[in-house]
């Protein structure tokens, strides 16, 4: 059963077509970098993916089943919203709480992302960068097969941006899927195996990282958004 599977997916709001006729397949294991400009529907397709925005038509399916169902699915779209003067394990143990989620797995993904030992901090203490490996551990909690991350460098500085990929890479060599978005071309050649390319809301292009390498689908990607 394929992790995440897209059949001619189209979102519109009025005129504006945010997705359009989009096929998609993530393969169980593989990271799968979600490629495309700004404003190219990448946002309103992982939406779509987890159900927080109902497709225009199309349909969408994770581990075989509709969106609504999320079990075995983690995600970080936009900002996690975190209490800021809780600390980092606080604000983990809150949501472990609501997720039915046993204290221990707190320990271990807080390994996961590098934050133990600033885990007794505040989390308004936290860098841009802690506070979206923070998030990245809230959405691995309840050690999902599936993780669903929209641009989770955007904003960070280099030492942030180069954390979050090694976590990445490491959550991807430990067997986790990862669907992740990205305007960086550069970003994704270091961190998936298969990329596929959005622009105007179509996918234009899909490509292993070796396949991007030798230029296939750049020229597709370097065309300006209207
Ligand atoms: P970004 O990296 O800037 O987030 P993106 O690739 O994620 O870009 P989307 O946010 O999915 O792109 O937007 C795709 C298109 O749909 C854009 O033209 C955007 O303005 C439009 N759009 C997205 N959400 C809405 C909405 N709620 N109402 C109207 N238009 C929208």
């Amino acid at each position: 059963m394929e992790p995440v599977v897209c059949e001619k997916l189209t979102k519109r709001y009025g005129e504006v077509v945010a997705v359009q006729d989009l096929d998609l397949s993530v393969r169980a294991g593989e990271v799968y970098g979600f490629l495309g400009p700004n404003g190219a529907g990448k946002t309103t397709t992982l939406r779509m993916l987890l159900g927080l925005v109902r497709p225009t038509s199309g349909r969408v399916l994770l581990h075989g089943r509709p969106p609504g169902d999320l079990s075995g699915v983690g995600a970080l779209i936009e900002g996690p919203a975190f209490y800021p003067y809780l600390s980092g394990r606080d604000n983990l143990r809150v949501l472990a709480r609501y997720a039915g989620v046993d204290d221990r797995r707190i320990d271990v993904v807080l390994d996961l992302v590098d934050l133990t030992d600033r885990a007794r901090h505040k989390f308004a203490t936290y860098s841009l960068g802690m506070k979206q490996r923070l998030g990245v551990a809230a959405a691995l909690l309840k050690d999902p097969q599936l993780l669903i991350l929209d641009e989770p460098t955007n904003g960070l500085d280099p030492a942030g941006m180069a954390d979050m990929r090694t976590l990445i890479r490491r959550l991807g060599a430990a067997g986790s899927t990862v669907l992740i978005s990205s305007h960086l071309l550069g970003e994704v050649e270091q961190i998936c195996d298969r990329v596929g390319i959005v622009a105007r809301g179509a996918l234009v292009a899909e490509n292993t990282v070796a396949e991007l390498r030798s230029g296939a689908g750049l020229r597709i990607f370097a065309e300006p958004v209207d």
